[in-house]
């Protein structure tokens, strides 16, 4: 059963098209499960009628024939999202034939539910002429297959959705995708998708007009890995046996014209551009190797990947790095955006940013936001491969993608834009003055910085400090760890410019979502693995580089604090600060006056949370990365989209926990900030002024939001709000007693309904 389940998955992804995909269903689990019916019904978006969309078995006239969602077993199914199983269906109380479809031959049923996220797409149903109730095993078979097939679904009827066929000019107005909010703002583009460096499976589809170039451009590509192929087995010749030297003459026939470069071609040769041309041709041949019982031929779907993946790295070099080809008004697509990508992109035409993975509080994300370029993420069903050159509409509000859109929808959304437009604009005569409420409470509002950029959109905003400056980034845009000099020189850029304001420096936070190609980090759970100050106190020589850099670049200027990420336990910090002090020794014997400069921590992980209190006699400062803490108190992977509407700052448990932080740190009389996102909400930020955080650090983009926000209101009503929110025990409870609040306090046109997270 394993195999034949693996088998019908395996095929059905390799289809696209929504109706091969159902009829490919149906048709292999009626043979495979020897029944002599089996059928998909799918329900209706607008009419939530259920529709016979493909059968084994029934009358094919009968395709397309529907039922009430409260008719007949089949509603049954779909209503109780259970199955129902019996031997003799003309008995079943909820009977209902559709006539025509000849089912009334069939005495036996099994109907199970397609289930995608929660929601019930329809049922999936085999039947047989004698009355004998199926057994368990196969109900669970059944079960399992829907389990897998419904994604599957979802994703083919997407595509459907948003092909535009020969036949249908338009086939859906206004398709909208559902993903998560990366960056607030509205983008009207074209997009622009890009793979990722030799990955077959995350090659777009492109068209392309001058053919003949773009054979030769394969042509190249393929000499050039017919003579790896060759000095490969020329250099190994001596050490290999004849049947190994073999294989490297298959590999060199695999590449002839008429086998898989012939196809190749043909494709390129229909209009295709020769990266997908490869990597579909590619793909097909590994699938039908996949599906092979022999072991040894199986194994042939490795080898053809490997030679496709060779030649396509080829091809990418052809066309530079990541093969970002932005035209002006451009929205770029990629499977998962990573902080790298972003760093070496020019943002002068780019417009929106979509990542099919990740989330809200992905890295990407927050650089995003840094970058004030609208963003949605975890677009996990946008058939983005077929997408290149296409108009969206991206609402990084809500998290939502339009295609196709309406004449209706554009204008729709052409307004909002100029509208914000308009109010960030007027926001820019805040810059001068200070966050200071009606009553007379000052916020101090620094940044977060990482981007080279970043400092001059900061002090543009009028930021008053760095209080996070994400010192991975300049790592995670070079090829090899950057020498002391080098960070030196990077470290003293953001010192001068906001010198003699306080610039906050985290030591290097690699681990997570956040990798540097030159020393990849593999684990199963990233998040939970090698992380922060854990790589850099098992690697001395990069912690200590990187500490004297600093302080070097801090001897003009004065103005550095140091800052350790991620935290848990005592000798954690004991073990840096030591680290620290031998830095500063060093560079004294070199002749240079240095001091100790003020050093911090961050409470991420709720180990920490309960040890604020001691950290605090240690350090000077201590600073809330919110990100992380809310993702490890809630235990919600912050990168994961399927799990995002679970990850929320307004969890009462979070908030209890950053109400706790500030009065432990208190009770040590240190200083207490917050450098999370929650910070850059601008409602989030008032809780976090009343609970008695010290100075808020944001992106640079949000702070003059949260600077009208404060300057709008009464400290003494925000400490009221914090009161009544603090005594709730339910996330929409905290966000319906928000609104009202701040609809009270005269906020509501400053905040958005629903804005928070
Ligand atoms: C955080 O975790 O809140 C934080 C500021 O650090 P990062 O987002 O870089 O993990
Ligand atoms: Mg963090």
């Amino acid at each position: 059963m394993l195999k034949l389940l693996r088998k019908i998955v395996t095929e059905v992804r390799a289809e696209t098209d929504l109706e091969a995909v159902l009829k490919l269903i149906v048709c292999r689990i009626q043979e495979g499960m020897n029944t002599q019916v089996c059928s998909i019904y799918l329900k209706d978006t607008t009419n939530k009628r259920l529709t016979l969309r493909a059968s084994e078995g029934l009358h094919q006239k009968s395709i397309g024939s529907s039922l009430s969602q409260h008719e007949g077993v089949v509603g049954l199914v779909a209503n109780r999202a259970e199955p129902v199983n019996t031997d003799d269906i003309e008995q079943h109380p909820s009977y209902c034939f559709i006539p025509g479809t000849g089912e009334e031959r069939f005495h036996s049923f099994l109907g199970v539910p397609i289930i995608y996220q929660r929601e019930v797409l329809g049922g999936l149903v085999i039947q047989q002429f004698d009355g004998r109730r199926y057994k368990e095993t196969e109900e669970s078979f059944l079960v399992t297959v829907s389990a897998q097939l419904a994604g599957i679904i979802i994703q083919a009827e997407a595509t459907a959705a948003v092909t535009v066929t020969k036949l249908q000019k338009k086939s859906q107005v206004d398709r909208c995708f559902i993903g998560v909010s990366g960056a607030a703002g509205i983008a009207i583009g074209k997009m622009v998708v890009v793979s990722e460096s030799a990955e077959l499976d995350s090659v777009a589809e492109r068209q392309i007009e001058d053919t003949y170039s773009e054979v030769r451009s394969f042509e190249a590509a393929l000499e050039h890995v017919r003579s790896d192929i060759r000095s490969a087995s020329a250099r190994l010749a001596q050490r290999l046996g004849e049947q190994e030297q073999a294989l490297f003459d298959v590999y060199l026939k695999m590449l002839e014209d008429n086998s898989l470069a012939g196809e190749i071609v043909k494709r390129i040769m229909q209009g295709n551009w020769a990266q997908w041309a490869l990597s579909s041709v590619v793909i097909e041949h590994c699938r039908q190797f996949d599906m092979m019982d022999d072991p040894y031929l199986k194994e042939r779907a490795s080898d053809i990947r490997d030679l496709g993946k060779r030649i396509l790295a080829y091809l990418q070099e052809q066309k530079g790095p990541q093969s970002i080809d932005l035209a002006e008004g451009s929205v770029l697509v990629a499977e998962e955006l990573s902080p790298a990508m972003l760093g070496e992109i020019h943002t002068d035409k780019l417009l929106g940013l979509i990542s099919v993975k990740g989330s809200g509080n992905s890295h990407a994300a927050i650089l995003a936001r840094s970058m004030g370029i609208p963003t949605v993420m975890g677009a996990v069903e946008l058939p983005y491969k077929k997408l290149s050159g296409r108009t969206v509409v991206l609402d990084g509000h809500s998290g939502r993608l339009y295609l196709n859109p309406s004449t209706e929808l554009l204008q729709i959304y052409q307004a909002q834009l100029e509208q914000e437009q308009q109010q960030e604009a007027e926001l820019d005569v805040l810059k001068m003055l200070p966050a200071q409420t009606q009553d007379g409470v000052t916020m101090p509002l620094w940044v977060n910085t990482g981007l080279i950029a970043d400092v001059q959109r900061a002090l543009d905003k009028g930021a008053e400090g760095i209080g996070l400056y994400r010192t991975e980034i300049p790592f995670m845009i070079r090829n090899v760890f950057p020498s002391e000099h080098e960070q030196t020189q990077i470290y003293a850029k953001q010192l001068e410019a906001f010198a003699p304001r306080p610039v906050t420096m985290r030591t290097l936070d690699i681990g997570g979502d956040k990798s540097l190609n030159y020393f990849p980090i593999e684990e199963e759970n990233p998040f939970l693995g090698w992380r922060g100050v854990r790589v850099t106190l098992d690697h001395p020589e990069i912690f200590l580089v990187q500490i004297r850099a600093m302080l070097r670049a801090n001897d003009s200027y004065g103005n550095l604090r140091i800052m350790l990420p991620m935290v848990t336990s005592i000798n954690e910090v004991t073990e840096s600060i030591a680290l620290i002090d031998q830095a500063v020794l060093e560079l004294r014997e070199e002749g240079l006056k240095v001091e100790r400069p003020p050093v911090g921590v961050m409470i991420e992980v709720p180990a920490a949370l309960y040890l604020t209190r001691v950290f605090a006699r240690h350090v000077d400062f201590i600073s809330v990365g919110s990100n992380d803490l809310t993702q490890y108190l809630l235990a919600v992977d912050r990168n994961n989209p399927r799990v995002a509407p679970l990850y929320s700052s307004y969890h009462p448990a979070v908030l209890q926990a950053l109400k706790y932080i500030v009065k432990e740190a208190q009770r040590e009389h240190v200083d207490v900030s917050i450098c999370g996102e929650l910070a850059a909400d601008p409602a989030g930020a008032l809780l976090l002024m009343a609970m008695g955080y010290n100075y808020l650090s944001m992106n640079a983009n949000n702070l003059p939001k949260v600077k009208s926000v404060i300057r709008n209101c009464n400290f003494s009503e925000a400490r009221v709000m914090l009161k009544k929110v603090l005594r709730l025990n339910d996330i929409e409870e905290i966000k319906t007693e928000m609104q009202s609040s701040l609809n009270a306090m005269g906020l509501g046109s400053l905040i958005k309904e629903g804005s928070f997270k």
